[in-house]
């Protein structure tokens, strides 16, 4: 469980999507070696559900194990769905909700979100949850509002909990594309974010790690994590190489 402080941790998170077999998540685990100690930021991976088992038993300890989504209800006749229980039951203590691709591949609205987001931390599972805007949205000037907007539906269930949670601020246009935003960018989202954060949760805002995703690689994650009110990133393609992942989760700064 990635343990709740005064200040954000920094978290590095993979997400494995729909690669990463169960041979191949034991593999993974096998030569990946991040620098640990004291400082060195909390780590997650995401793999697929089929995975999920084998990776939560070959994780060394330090390393958190999550799903990629998580059905709202906690049991019943949803075919192809898995619910925060059968998560924690496998071992997961995170979930990632509201990716985008869940959103705009899958027709994720801001309700199932919160509904998902909710049904998170209802089971005691940690939920990253995962805003940003197109790119259509972005040049209307809409960052924003968007981001707001389905920072808000979330918040609505987790303002009157204690409960620990976790927020991606993952840019669509920069998912997958090569396009990484500046970490101008990133510190802009993260302080809009942060702020309507504190309207809503008073200080408890302050603990809330906020990472940026979007073609994060081994050679622009220092420079991005090293930006104001970054606190780490989650990672998608680079994740899939141990090799590469662990030069990432090596580039977090001590905190
Ligand atoms: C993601 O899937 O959350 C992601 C950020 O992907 P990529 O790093 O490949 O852009």
């Amino acid at each position: 469980m990635l343990v709740p402080r005064s200040v954000p941790a920094v978290v590095v998170a993979g997400n494995w999507k729909m690669h990463v077999s169960p041979d191949d998540a034991r593999e993974f685990l096998d030569a990946f070696s991040p620098r640990r100690g004291p400082g060195r930021p909390q780590v997650a991976v995401f793999p697929p559900a089929i995975s999920l088992l084998a990776a939560v038993t070959s994780a060394p300890s330090w390393l958190a194990i999550g799903t990629q989504n998580i059905h709202w209800e906690a049991r019943g006749a949803f075919t192809g769905e898995v619910s925060a229980p059968l998560a924690l039951a496998a071992g997961a203590t995170h979930t990632l909700v509201g990716h985008s691709e869940r959103r705009h591949l899958f027709g994720e609205t801001d309700s199932d979100v919160a509904r998902k987001t909710a049904a998170a931390v209802h089971h005691g599972l940690v939920p990253t949850v995962c805003v940003g805007e197109t790119l259509a949205e972005r040049h209307a000037g809409r960052v924003s509002e968007v981001i707001l907007r389905q920072l808000d539906a979330a918040l609505e269930c987790l303002a009157g909990q204690e409960t620990q949670f976790l927020l991606a601020y993952e840019p669509v246009w920069a998912i997958g594309t090569g396009e990484t935003a500046t970490p101008q960018d990133a510190t802009e989202a993260h302080s809009v974010l942060r702020h309507r954060m504190r309207e809503q949760l008073g200080d408890r805002a302050d603990q809330v790690s906020i990472l940026y995703g979007g073609s994060v690689k081994p050679d622009n994650a220092a420079e991005l994590m090293a930006a104001d009110d970054v606190d780490g990133v989650l990672v998608g393609g680079a994740s899939l190489d141990p090799v590469s992942f662990v030069r990432i989760v090596d580039a977090a700064p001590d905190r």
